[in-house]
């Protein structure tokens, strides 16, 4: 900052900025505020969200993005889609929801003005009450920086592992999104219990993990292709219907063969999508959460990209994009 752009800081009076803390890679935006909370030695968090001109606090779903470039100015901050793609989950959920929805999304997370629907909120929000972060990971930024931050990519709702070291994710409960300003808190212990998992979970779970870092990169637009009806017509397709009915019950057999019981239940995968899929064969998909949707892509298709070439309706450049980063990253 020069001597000038200084000056007119103190004359404003705002003094806040020299809290700021320095935006790291991969950093959820809600960790640069809380990251903020703590350096400005507010007592009260009403007035760190005073001065952020925050009105509450969603860890996965910041409002007014505007606002905070526009307050940062001084320091020559990217724009409102670097922080979105970069530091916020919106090119993630984009990813499943109608286009309808992503402008409501769009407009609630860069100004203020948008409305997010509750059924992308439940699907999305309200039903994670919890934040995560890899102990190792925290060792080395408590080492290297002296604090650590939330990483935006371990929130991704169909990613269970730290891609980096392979191991679990410890949780830190939030209930009903009271989790305040906090910052990540300091892992204590230098040896930590760590779950094993078989080989045909750790394929799955490191799978999932890369197509979630790739729908955070990139957009997809997956709406269209993972409606009820498409499933449909992979089910008479892979035979399993009986007679007019889809045959929840094979299915059921089929899908804990293919992924195996260890890591359907790590994921949190729900088994009432099978009375779903029963009562509701055309509408069912409404209900499905991204667990759900990516588990049926990757049975009948492999991969995301094994789903963009079959519907074929995709550019031929996003799927040799999405082919490499699945095989690659
Ligand atoms: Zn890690």
């Amino acid at each position: 900052m020069n001597g000038k752009r200084k000056l007119i800081l103190i004359i404003r009076g705002d003094y806040m900025y020299t809290f700021f803390p320095v935006i790291q890679p991969d950093e959820l935006l809600f960790s640069i505020y809380a990251r903020y909370h703590e350096r400005s030695l507010n007592k009260n968090e009403n007035k760190t969200m005073e001065e952020l001109h925050l009105t509450k606090i969603n860890p996965f779903l910041p409002k007014n993005i505007q606002y905070l470039i526009k307050e940062l100015k001084y320091f020559d901050v990217p724009d409102k889609d670097y922080f979105l793609t970069f530091h916020s989950m919106y090119n993630y959920i984009s990813n499943f929801i109608s286009p309808d929805d992503n402008r409501g999304l769009y407009l609630y997370m860069t100004d203020g003005t948008g409305k997010v629907e509750p059924h992308v909120s439940d699907k999305f929000f309200s039903k994670k009450k919890y934040l995560k972060y890899c102990p190792v990971c925290n060792q080395r930024d408590f080492k290297t920086l002296g604090e650590s931050f939330w990483r935006l990519s371990h929130q991704l709702p169909t990613l269970f592992i730290c891609l980096e070291h392979e191991i679990s994710l410890k949780r830190v409960d939030t209930p009903n999104h009271e989790v305040g300003l906090k910052t990540i808190p300091k892992n204590e212990l230098n040896v930590f219990f760590q779950e094993t998992f078989t080989k045909k979970t750790m394929f799955y779970v490191k799978k999932f993990a890369k197509q979630s870092v790739l729908l955070n990169r990139v957009k997809l637009n997956l709406y269209n292709s993972i409606q009820s009806q498409n499933f449909y017509h992979l089910f008479v397709e892979k035979g399993l219907m009986t007679g007019s009915e889809i045959d929840v019950k094979k299915l059921e057999k089929e899908i804990v063969e293919f992924f195996g019981k260890e890591f359907l239940e790590l994921s949190g995968f729900s088994k009432a999508l099978f009375i779903e899929i029963k009562e509701r064969p055309l509408f069912f998909s409404n209900s499905m959460t991204p667990v759900e949707t990516l588990v049926l892509i990757n049975f009948f298709f492999d991969s995301l990209s094994g789903m963009l070439l079959y519907n074929n309706r995709t550019p031929k450049r996003e799927i040799a994009s999405s082919l490499l980063v699945e095989l690659l990253l």
